[in-house]
């Protein structure tokens, strides 16, 4: 029930409807309010079915436990490869680990196994506690909330998130390892693109079953499966479409900074007197300190913060590429963190800064003219 970070989702700026409960293993977790309403409503069917409130809510917690063991497992490898998941938040259909970007080719492979691969040892470790046990198989009992021992369920459970992300469903973890495993043979341009047809085609039978079967989460799932794999091709064409170039050639070279200290009314006036979104903030020695993002100066400001410095809001990540950094490249670190300005870093300092909207316009600008407008 979990995929690895493909979701094109803003990086966390103002209220984003989820809420931090803790972090393991370095990456913060996250629980979105539709979770709670979940375990709500997974408390009162257990009530309603003679269980407890409690077993109903400490279950579905045992249980997302494991999706967060198994993002882990994302997340521990893509640290293996030098990629950094800002991230794990948990929906009611399942876990995403956010990675900052998605490597190619066998590191993708092996960041998509990881996670099924969690679920493999955590049913082993169940099924030979309860073998030493004796304990014998319940039998299935197909209620939502089941009245079998818990280890069992758990082993259920963690079975049932083992095959469920193998299934091939690109950008799920199974159509991450068909795509990996194709692009060595085919180019990761073709690879993506069969994988996205496959995963669409399998979103769209996930979809019927679930409507036959009045399953709503699943529904919920084919529908992110489907638009999932479009948004993933469409990245990789646009990787195809710059392949040659470099951040200089996308890059836009006029735009206004800020400085740390200044206000937050100095960037309002900054705002309302420019086109720009996006703010680098440079400090005294001209390093590029973090950057200032429309959506959050306004969150700011409408909590009354027109006083604050901009260091107090700005986002501290920043994404820093080289002139010569390819193209190719910096949209896939765009594609981790699409809302996320780069900034392009030479010699003298802050020289340029890329965001999705300007590659938008660089792609449309050269289907026109049949060319990079500067090459
Ligand atoms: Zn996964």
């Amino acid at each position: 029930m979990s995929e690895s970070g493909q979701e094109a989702q803003p990086a966390r700026r103002g209220w984003t409807w989820s809420i931090r409960v803790g972090s393991l293993l370095g990456v913060p977790i996250r629980v979105h309010v539709t979770f709670l309403i979940l375990l709500l409503w997974f408390g009162n069917v257990s009530a309603q079915q003679g269980g407890s409130f409690l077993a109903g809510v400490a279950f579905l917690l045992l249980l997302f436990g494991c999706v967060v063991l198994h993002e882990l497992g994302h997340a521990t490898v893509a640290r293996r490869y030098g990629v950094k998941t800002s991230e794990i938040v948990l929906y009611p259909i399942g876990g995403i680990a956010r990675l900052d970007r998605i490597p190619s080719g066998k590191a993708e492979l092996l960041i998509a196994l990881a996670g099924p691969a969690v679920n493999l040892v955590l049913a082993a470790l169940l099924w030979t506690g309860l073998r030493l046990a004796n304990a014998r198989w319940p039998g299935f009992d197909n209620q939502l909330v089941s009245a079998a021992p818990i280890a069992w369920q758990l082993l259920a459970v963690n079975l049932s998130l083992l095959f469920f992300n193998l299934i091939p469903a690109f950008p799920m973890d199974g159509g991450r390892v068909l795509r990996a495993s194709l692009s060595i043979f085919l180019g990761q341009t073709r690879a993506t693109t069969i994988a996205s047809r496959i995963g669409q085609g399998l979103a769209v039978l996930f979809a019927v079953f679930a409507l036959l079967q009045r399953q709503p989460f699943l529904l919920l799932i084919a529908f992110f499966v489907f638009v999932g794999a479009g948004q993933e091709e469409a990245f990789q064409r646009g990787r195809a479409a710059v392949r040659g170039l470099t951040a200089r050639e996308a890059m836009v070279t006029r735009f206004e900074t800020l400085a740390p200290q200044d206000s937050l009314e100095r960037a309002a006036e900054l705002l309302l007197a420019t086109h720009q979104q996006d703010f680098p903030v440079v400090d005294l020695w001209g390093r590029v300190a973090g950057t200032l993002s429309r959506a959050a100066l306004l969150s700011a400001l409408s909590s009354g913060g027109r006083d604050r410095s901009v260091l107090e809001v700005m986002d501290r990540e920043v994404t820093e590429v080289g002139a010569e950094t390819p193209l190719d490249e910096v949209l896939t670190r765009l594609q981790g963190n699409p809302q996320r300005p780069i900034v392009v870093v030479g010699e003298r300092g802050l020289e340029g800064m890329i965001t999705l909207d300007n590659f938008g316009e660089l792609i449309e600008v050269s289907k026109r003219l049949g060319h990079p407008p500067s090459a």
